[in-house]
């Protein structure tokens, strides 16, 4: 490979070639790859180079051009001006924010973009080259939709406020911002809400000798142990749950009072806090307590109703669940003598749906807490015939059907990393008539279907 001379802070002129899977636009100097976030297909822009690697190097867009240039890279493409794809972003942090990387696309070709990166990830690794990829299913308004944000607050010595924001790229640098344009406004509202109550505490009530009442800053925050505000609503009836990560527990009447503050805000049912002491790393602590309120939140996906609670795992676009539960049972095609089996189950939402229309289900999930909500959300709807095991799929499932159980339909929805490949395995062996298999991650959907095709 011929070997290069780019360096960070370099300063050069570019062309994207194409989108990679992420959305950002590639380019190609001297032989490197340069990926180079929101910078579209034809566009031209003068880049500064951030990070230089053997094979490829990442740049920034210092200054796009926005008439065509003619060869103004001197390779690849030719420049021409703002891609007819190009829109305005929604929200005033794109860009510095961690959270969005394609405000800057056309929805409709944001759609199209997901669907080709599935066909070519399916083509290249599992090497499926002629599985017909369906058009993405979109949303008619693509805004507004997440029922969950956990947002990281800090302590602004300079104004002795708190502010919340997102986190910069890879970073745990907080982009301060009030707004996000993907969670509903009384999200949005109560956050800005509770900001407000820790930063209230700031202030200490003094009394002169004249009588002269003011409010005096504290030095230390009072709230410095709380370090994200999680805020969970119901899309069926609007209700918030708010949870505070913290350091150590809330403790104390002040403390309380607080939290009492934060159950009378509009809307919130439920107040609850999760202890992770460390300072970087998992927001969410091993456990959650609620301190005020409601247990949980009740939210009607497709005629059923689920109880979810602080950390319950919940599709986190509501809408979009419906329609994602929709296909699954489309694609499972029950007979009414199904049994069915529901692996990596969550809260039972795929084994409770499925039920309806099978003779029985068995939902397995890893988390226990998990489990006795999928069981609680079965008796809520007074579904008899879904059980659910407290369980690794990778052991339940092989051992049960080396047992002999049987399973006409298999539901597969696994975590980001995929299924342990004994799964595949067994399931290929068992021979269902059908398997329905959800992800969350196009890499290790192709390579477990690669296992899947080849049993
Ligand atoms: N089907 C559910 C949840 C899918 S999320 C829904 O649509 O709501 C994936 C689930 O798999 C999570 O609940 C996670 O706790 C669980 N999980 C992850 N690894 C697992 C394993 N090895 N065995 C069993 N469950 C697992």
């Amino acid at each position: 490979m011929k070997s290069h001379s780019l360096k960070i802070g370099d300063e050069l002129t570019v062309v994207a070639e194409r989108l990679n899977d992420d959305g950002d636009g590639v380019a190609r100097n001297d032989g490197l790859t340069i990926f180079v976030p929101h910078l579209l297909p034809t566009e031209t822009a003068n880049v500064v180079i951030t990070q230089v690697e053997k094979r490829f190097a990442r740049a920034r867009v210092a200054s796009r051009q926005e008439t065509a240039s003619k060869g103004a890279a001197g390779q690849g493409a030719t420049g021409q001006g703002a891609s007819s794809l190009r829109e305005q972003p929604a929200c005033s942090v794109f860009g510095a924010c961690g959270g969005c990387q394609l405000q800057h696309i056309d929805y409709q070709a944001q759609l199209a973009h997901k669907r080709d990166v599935i066909e070519s990830t399916l083509r290249r690794h599992a090497k499926l080259p002629d599985v017909p990829v369906l058009p993405t299913l979109g949303m008619q308004h693509p805004w507004r939709y997440r029922n969950q944000v956990q947002v990281p607050i800090r302590f602004d010595e300079r104004s002795g406020r708190f502010i919340g924001g997102f986190f910069a790229p890879a970073s745990h640098n907080l982009v301060p911002t009030d707004e996000c344009h993907l969670e509903p406004v009384a999200m949005e509202r109560t956050v800005v809400a509770v900001l407000e109550l820790l930063s209230g505490a700031q202030t200490k009530r003094s009394v002169a000798a004249d009588g002269h009442v003011s409010d005096v800053p504290v030095q230390v925050p009072v709230y410095a142990h709380v370090h994200h505000i999680i805020v969970r609503q119901s899309f069926t009836t609007g209700q918030l749950m708010v949870i505070l990560a913290v350091r150590r527990p809330l403790q104390g009447a002040s403390e309380l009072a607080l939290v009492e503050q934060i159950a009378a805000l509009p809307d919130v049912v439920s107040v609850a806090q999760t202890v992770q002491p460390q300072a970087h790393g998992p927001v969410w602590g091993s456990t959650v307590t609620v301190l005020a309120g409601a247990p949980h939140l009740t939210e009607r996906v497709e005629g059923l109703e689920f109880l979810i609670s602080p950390r319950s795992f919940f599709q986190v676009n509501t809408e979009q669940a419906g329609q994602l539960y929709q296909q699954v049972l489309r694609y499972a095609d029950l007979r009414p003598t199904d049994q069915v089996l529901d692996a990596y189950s969550g809260t039972g939402t795929i084994s409770l749906l499925l039920a309806e229309h099978a003779k029985r289900v068995l939902g397995v999930e890893n988390i226990r807490p998990a489990v006795e909500d999928a069981k609680r959300n079965a008796q809520h709807n007074r579904v008899t015939n879904a059980r659910f095991v407290v369980g690794e799929v990778e052991q339940v499932v092989p051992e049960r059907l080396a047992k002999g159980e049987q399973f006409d339909v298999v539901v597969l929805d696994p975590p980001r990393r995929g299924c342990h490949p004994d799964v595949l395995h067994a399931i290929t062996s068992a021979k269902p008539r059908r398997i329905v298999y959800v992800s969350c991650n196009h890499a290790t959907l192709a390579r477990d279907l690669g296992i899947l095709v080849a049993g």
